[in-house]
């Protein structure tokens, strides 16, 4: 079984906004928006997925 995360909790910092934001199409990063300011996030994931949980926009 594939056990890896379909999303990934993120802090905003611009806004201090906690959110979820999703893998994409690709599988290769996730990607998001800041509900408040739209400013846009990708998280690339490394080979063997991504180990941090929490990561901050700005
Ligand atoms: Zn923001």
């Amino acid at each position: 079984m594939n056990r890896e995360n379909k999303f990934i909790g993120i802090l905003f910092e611009c806004c201090n906004v906690y959110r979820r934001i999703y893998i994409n199409k690709e599988k290769n990063a996730y990607e998001g928006k800041c509900p408040k300011c739209n400013g846009e996030i990708k998280v690339k994931i490394g080979l063997g997925g991504t180990e941090t949980r929490f990561f901050s926009a700005r």
